[in-house]
């Protein structure tokens, strides 16, 4: 049986790792690939690699780490995980079992697409699903966001700070019509288009066009980058019914990243702790590994400055 097992090959899922392996865990990584959604990057026309922090080179050296540690990494998917005596038992793809005392969940999470003509060639050119890592590229342009949830309304938030204008493109009232909704579309910079949805996007290298309906009458508008800020779909089905998930499925962790589980942790966009950013996912992915490394110590709480 091993110490630890680590679910997940994104910012979170390294750290992780790396911490394990800096403390000689005996434990196994499990991750199709390595650097999760950090290895997608939006172009901008107007944007030289020297001007961002870039979050695959962020995570580079944790990579870098594991790269030569073949020995600790399963190529494969987790499809299951069972609850055995003083432990866990992970079911990969390929339908080998892993035995452990402890596991890091660290599976991140995946965006809502639109699902329209021209998203699939134009993501990622000027098309995006991250406005809080991209929005400060936006300096005087002209963007598009299109949501209708809390994740919108942050995203124009945010963004009416930097860009020029802001064109909200939302179906439905979602959360537009809170007391903190009504500030944030109140911003000179910002024009609300209600009851409108997304039919195509459209453009050359780089999206720059974004084709909507409203009331059966189309309309463009044009912009220098979209923001899709629809739902977040936390990749949990992996856990769904072993421990406690909050109302959208993302699994519910304290302050030292426990689930409800004894032994079972969790790191990252997959969690209720609203990470979203690389180093954030980093932070976490290290704090889940100390408590997962406390526990195996046999300290069944991980040790704070402070304990009753
Ligand atoms: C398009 C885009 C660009 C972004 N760019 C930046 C940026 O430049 N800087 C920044 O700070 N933030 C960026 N972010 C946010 C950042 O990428 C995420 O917050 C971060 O990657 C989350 O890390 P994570 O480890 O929790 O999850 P993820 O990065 O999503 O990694 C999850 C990993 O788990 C694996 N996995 C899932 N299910 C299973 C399973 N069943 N078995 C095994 N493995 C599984 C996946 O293959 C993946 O490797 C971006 C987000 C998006 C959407």
């Amino acid at each position: 049986m091993r110490e630890l097992i680590i679910i997940g090959g994104g910012p979170a899922g390294l750290a992780a790792a790396a911490f394990a392996v800096r403390k000689r865990m005996d434990a196994l990584f499990i991750s199709p690939g390595l650097g999760g959604r950090t290895r997608r990057r939006l172009l901008l026309p107007w944007v030289d690699d020297y001007q961002v922090i870039v979050g695959d080179e962020t995570i580079h050296r944790f990579r870098a780490q594991l790269d030569y540690l073949d020995f600790m990494r399963v190529r494969a998917h987790a499809q299951h995980i069972e609850p055995i005596e003083d432990g866990y038992r992970v079911t990969v793809s390929d339908r080998h079992t892993y035995d452990t005392r402890t596991l890091i969940i660290a599976t991140g999470s995946r965006g809502e697409r639109l699902n329209v003509p021209g998203e699939d060639e134009l993501e990622m050119k000027g098309l995006c699903y991250s406005a809080m890592t991209y929005g400060p590229l936006m300096v005087d342009r002209s963007v598009v966001v299109v949501g209708s949830e809390l994740l919108a309304l942050r995203a124009v938030a945010e963004l009416s700070r930097i860009a020029r204008e802001v064109t909200l493109v939302a179906e439905f009232n979602g959360d537009l019509d809170t007391e903190a909704g009504r500030v944030i579309l109140g911003a000179p910079n910002v024009v609300a288009r209600r009851g409108c949805r997304v039919i195509a996007v459209k453009g050359g290298s780089y999206a720059d066009t974004v084709v909507i309906e409203c009331n059966g009458v189309q309309d463009t508008i044009s912009a220098d980058s979209i923001f899709v800020e629809k739902q977040l779909i936390p990749n949990t089905a992996l856990v769904e019914g072993l421990v406690e998930l909050d109302p959208c499925g993302f699994i519910k962790v304290d302050s030292r990243n426990r689930t409800n589980r004894q032994g079972l942790f969790a790191a990252g966009d997959c969690t209720d702790a609203s990470a979203f950013q690389v180093l954030m996912g980093l932070g976490d992915g290290e704090k889940a590994a100390l408590s997962a490394f406390d526990y195996v110590l046999g300290l069944p709480v991980a040790i704070a400055p402070c304990e009753d």
